[in-house]
C-alpha cells in the first residue's frame, strides 16, 4: 500500500514515511493509491474479535510496511481496559426509536479523539526508535485534541510534547486533565492571550525552516492520515456490534467538524462495509451542512465562526474535507487542485452538478442542530432511556431522528462524556454531570504548566531548552 497527494504532487510512499508528515509538498493530503476492499466472508471470520485484534487486522491493511507481530503489539498496547474504561473497549449501548449509542470516549480524555491518538502515541514511538531519531511536538489547543495528544505521547522516551493553551480560558475540568500530568516530556505552556494567538506562535515556529529542521518539530493535527485509519476500525466495530450476519445495512451519525470522524466512515463504507447512510450532523457552524445541501462548499471567515455550546464542532472550514472530494470528483488530483485554487481566489467552489451522487453514490445526508436542540435532545434522551449524553452527540442524536430507516440499525457516534461539558448538562436537567469515578480528584491534583506572555521568541526559548535531542 503506497500513498499519494490528493493533489497529485507527491510520489508514491509507504505508511512509516507519511506518518509523521503534514500536508503533502502540493499542499494536498495523503490518501491511498487505491483502498483495500474487505469481502463479505472476511468480515464475518473477524465478527468474535476484541477490539485491538480488529484494530490490528483493520490498520494492517493500511500499515503494509509494519511487520505484522510488531503492528499487533502496537494494537494492543493501544486499546486494553489500563487505557480505556468500558470491557469492550468501544460498547454499543441501545437508546429509543431505533438509535443506538456508539461509546467512542471511555478513553483517558473522555472524548473519541483518543481512539485515533492512542495508536497514533504507539506508532510514532515506534517508527522513531526504528530509525533512531526523536521529534518535538508543538502544538495549540482550546481543550480536546491537545489533551488527547498528551496522554497519548505521555511517558514515551522518543517524543516531547508542548502544548500551548489559552491562560484562564478553558474550563476548570480540561485545564484540570492537561495540566495534571506530571510527565518530564510533556509541556504545558498556558499563553496570556486567546486560541488565535497561540495558534499564530505555533505558524510561526513551524515557518521558521531553520528551527524546524534543528528541533525536529511535528504536529499531530487532524489531516493525519494514521488517525484517519485509525477510525475506520471502530465503524468496523459497529457494524459488528449492530447486526447478526452479512450483508444487512447500518447507518452511523457523526457529530462533525474537521470532517474527520465522518470521512473514516467513507473510508470503511468505500472498502465494502455495507453502510446504508452517513449522517453528517453539525452545530450552528454548518459549513458542511451547507454543502451537502446545496452543494456549495464556502468556508467561513473567523468573525463568521460562532462559539456555540457543542464547541469541538465550531469550525470555519474542514480540513479533512479534500479527502472527499478527490473521491466526489473520481480520484483526479488536477480537478482538486484546480478546485482549491478556486477556494483561494473566490473563497467558494461549486460542485452542486454532483449534488445527485451524494447519497445515491456516497451514502451522505446532512443536518444541523442549535442551541435549544442540544438541550431538548439531552432532555428527551435522558428522560426516555436513561441516558445522559454530552452536547456534541447530542447533535448527532437530532439529526439522526430525521433519517431513521426501519429496519436499518442507525448508530450514533459518541464523541464526547457528558462530564467534559457539564455547564450545558446542567442547563438542560438543572443539575451538573458527574465525572468517572476514578476522575473525582482531578481538579484537586497538582498542576505543572508555564504561564508565558504571548511571544512567539519566548516560546522558541522554551523548546530549545526542553527539546528532545
Ligand atoms: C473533534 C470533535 C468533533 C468533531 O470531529 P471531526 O473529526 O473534527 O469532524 C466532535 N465532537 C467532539 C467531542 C470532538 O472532540
Amino acid at each position: 500500500m503506497k500513498y499519494i497527494s490528493t493533489r497529485g504532487g507527491m510520489a508514491a510512499q509507504p505508511f512509516s514515511d507519511i506518518l509523521l508528515e503534514g500536508l503533502a509538498p502540493d499542499g494536498g493530503l495523503a490518501i491511498p493509491e487505491s483502498l483495500p476492499q474487505v469481502p463479505a466472508g472476511t468480515l464475518e471470520s473477524w465478527r468474535g474479535l476484541r477490539y485491538a485484534d480488529l484494530a490490528y487486522e483493520v490498520l494492517s491493511l493500511f500499515a503494509t510496511d509494519i511487520p505484522a507481530q510488531d503492528l499487533r503489539r502496537l494494537t494492543r498496547a493501544a486499546y486494553n481496559q489500563q487505557v480505556f474504561s468500558s470491557e469492550d473497549i468501544v460498547p454499543l449501548r441501545p437508546l429509543d426509536g431505533g438509535l443506538s449509542l456508539l461509546g467512542l470516549s471511555e478513553g483517558p480524555t473522555l472524548a473519541f479523539k483518543d481512539m485515533a491518538m492512542q495508536f497514533l502515541g504507539q506508532v510514532f514511538e515506534y517508527v522513531l526508535e526504528r530509525r533512531g531519531t526523536t521529534l518535538n511536538i508543538v502544538g495549540a489547543t482550546s481543550g480536546d485534541t491537545g489533551s488527547a495528544a498528551e496522554y497519548a505521547l505521555r511517558g514515551k522516551k522518543s517524543v516531547a510534547v508542548f502544548m500551548l493553551s489559552p491562560h484562564g480560558r478553558m474550563s476548570a475540568f480540561q485545564r484540570a486533565q492537561m495540566y495534571s500530568l506530571q510527565d518530564e516530556n510533556i509541556h504545558n505552556i498556558a499563553v496570556r492571550g486567546v486560541f488565535d494567538q497561540a495558534q499564530d506562535i505555533v505558524k510561526t515556529l513551524a515557518g521558521d525552516l531553520e528551527f524546524k529542521t534543528r528541533y525536529r518539530l511535528g504536529a499531530v493535527n487532524s489531516i493525519n492520515w494514521a488517525r484517519i485509519a485509525a477510525q475506520v476500525v471502530y465503524y468496523f466495530h459497529g457494524w459488528l456490534r449492530a447486526t447478526a450476519g452479512p450483508g444487512q445495512q447500518v447507518s452511523f451519525a457523526v457529530p462533525s467538524g474537521n470532517f474527520g470522524n465522518i470521512l473514516s466512515g467513507h473510508i470503511a463504507r468505500s472498502m465494502g462495509l455495507p453502510v446504508r447512510r452517513l449522517v453528517l450532523a453539525t452545530n450552528e457552524n454548518n459549513v458542511l451542512e451547507e454543502f451537502f445541501r446545496t452543494g456549495v462548499y464556502r468556508p467561513r471567515p473567523a468573525e463568521q465562526t460562532y462559539a456555540t455550546s457543542s464547541p469541538s464542532m465550531d469550525i470555519s472550514r474542514a480540513s479533512n474535507f479534500e479527502r472527499f472530494v478527490f473521491d466526489l470528483v473520481g480520484r483526479d488530483p488536477g480537478r482538486v487542485k484546480a478546485l482549491w485554487a478556486e477556494l483561494g481566489s473566490r473563497g467558494s467552489f461549486d460542485l452542486s452538478a454532483l449534488k445527485p451522487e451524494f447519497e445515491s453514490r456516497f451514502g451522505f445526508v446532512a443536518g444541523a442542530s442549535t442551541h435549544a436542540d442540544r438541550l431538548a435532545t439531552i432532555r428527551s434522551t435522558y428522560d426516555e432511556t436513561g441516558v445522559l449524553v454530552d452536547p456534541h452527540t447530542a447533535d448527532g442524536v437530532k439529526v439522526a431522528r430525521q433519517y431513521v430507516e426501519e429496519g436499518v440499525p442507525m448508530v450514533v457516534l459518541e464523541t464526547a462524556l457528558p462530564a467534559k461539558f457539564s455547564d450545558t448538562i446542567e442547563e438542560a436537567l438543572g443539575r451538573p454531570a458527574t465525572p468517572p469515578a476514578a476522575l473525582a480528584d482531578l481538579e484537586l491534583r497538582p498542576q505543572r504548566v508555564e504561564v508565558m506572555d504571548c511571544d512567539a521568541d519566548a516560546v522558541r526559548r522554551y523548546i530549545e531548552a526542553h527539546a528532545k535531542v
